[in-house]
């Protein structure tokens, strides 16, 4: 058997995305709605009905996991994303480059995104990643930069404990003094928050100093861009406990995503990463190059996750036709390669969002999102479109999470619960 996860995130809509009909509805799918013929369909709530989803909790909800259990913050994927090496005991950030100003009151942030910075983050970043920290010779950090002014940092102790229990450092805001770290209001007298905090504000003071009148910013400078001369920590989190995909149902699966915190996500589940040229993130992917990496990897693994973002992203953007153009190259450009090149004799495909994004709100929200099983073990239950609507009839009716299991359990790969 070989079985294939497809996350569009953000593809829920709302009747008010496109005078009565969700973007969904109002695309034009074909080889989506041929699948939903032969398969069966239902509404799954992310993580359950009335919670509004985060990306990285409700993927870890789809791929079987309690988030409520297992999810300490999104810093740990991010840094997962990037490739970086985490450990237990490591305290993960996200990270921005951003362009502060001196002032007598501290750091004024003047753009959190520092122009969103393209060239020389690793140039800034190997500077910074030589400092030792006065603060405790125990601890060391990596920065590591992804995309533009995006980035991770790891912090680890070496016989220290440390702990995510800080503030972040990062003001939100424009023409805002980027506050010092602290550790939160209760666990003020804890030695380990004191310290973590302390070395937040030691990198990010050193950050600034060390990249004011560096050459990549003195040429910004000169060509008229914002700085790149300080990184603000967030999202503090500490390594989590999940078990492995692979422990648990014994087999091997890579996923295919653009996006860091996806990628993240998933590695951190103990899927490999698939490099594939033009996966971007972004409404500009390459989504015929993801289906042709996913078909090629099947020949090796036993199942394969593509995660495709550019739905979300025009979600946010409050663009419905955007969204509704990007629905309708996932049909012709993904799915119909998949379904023309997949062996149907032993394959089970899924294919679900992560979450709603409205164009109205511009924002997740709470409803359920239509998913779709195929494969010669799905009893068919009489759909023959895809979409909200159709999902509402569908014979799966309307559950919680835990897509892939659903997934797995069709494929024969699920361990049984109890003699
Ligand atoms: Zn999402
Ligand atoms: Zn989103």
């Amino acid at each position: 058997m070989k079985a294939v996860l497809i996350i569009a995130d953000g593809l829920g809509g709302r009747p008010t995305d496109l005078a009565g009909k969700t973007c969904l509805e109002a695309a034009s799918t074909p080889h989506l709605d041929a699948l939903a013929s032969r398969g069966a369909l239902g509404l799954v709530d992310p993580i359950g009905p009335g919670v509004r989803p985060g990306s990285d909790t409700a993927h870890l909800s789809l791929l079987g996991y309690d988030p409520r259990r297992v999810y300490t913050g999104r810093g740990v994927f991010e840094c997962f994303g990037i490739g970086m090496d985490v450990c237990q005991g490591d305290i993960c950030f996200r990270a921005n480059l951003a362009t502060a100003e001196e002032t007598p009151d501290g750091l004024k942030i003047t753009d959190r995104r520092a122009g969103r910075i393209d060239r020389g983050q690793d140039q800034l970043a190997a500077v910074l990643n030589d400092v030792k920290l006065t603060v405790s010779p125990k601890i060391s950090f990596e920065f590591q930069p992804s995309t533009q002014h995006r980035g991770a940092l790891l912090l680890r102790g070496h016989s220290i404990r440390l702990s995510s229990q800080i503030t972040e450092n990062d003001p939100h805001a424009v023409g805002a003094v980027a506050p010092d770290s602290k550790p939160n209001p209760d666990v003020i007298e804890d030695a380990a928050a004191r310290v973590t905090a302390a070395a937040v504000n030691e990198i990010t003071k050193r950050s600034f100093e060390l990249w004011k009148d560096h050459p990549v910013n003195r040429a910004r400078m000169e060509s008229g861009k914002p700085s790149a001369n300080v990184v603000l920590l967030r999202g503090a989190s500490d390594a989590p406990h999940l078990q492995s995909l692979e422990s648990t149902y014994r087999v091997k699966g890579a996923v295919i995503a653009g996006g860091a915190l996806y990628r993240g996500v998933s590695l951190a589940c103990g899927m490999c990463q698939l490099d594939v040229d033009g996966a971007t993130g972004g409404l500009d992917t390459n989504l015929g190059a993801k289906a042709e990496a996913a078909c090629k990897a099947l020949e090796t693994y036993d199942y394969v996750f593509i995660h495709v973002k550019g739905t979300d992203n025009a979600g946010h953007d409050q663009d419905a036709e955007a969204k509704r153009d990007f629905i309708e190259r996932i049909d012709r450009e993904l799915i119909g390669p998949l379904a023309q090149q997949l062996d149907w004799s032993k394959t089970h495909i899924a294919f679900t969002g992560d979450h709603t994004t409205p164009i109205d709100f511009g924002d997740h929200t709470t409803e359920p999102v239509p998913v779709l099983f195929a494969g010669p073990n799905v009893m068919p239950d009489g759909t023959q479109e895809f979409h909200e609507r159709e999902a509402a009839r569908g014979g799966l009716c309307r559950f919680s999470g835990q897509v892939l299991p659903i997934l797995f359990g069709y494929c024969n790969w699920s361990p049984k619960f109890g003699a």
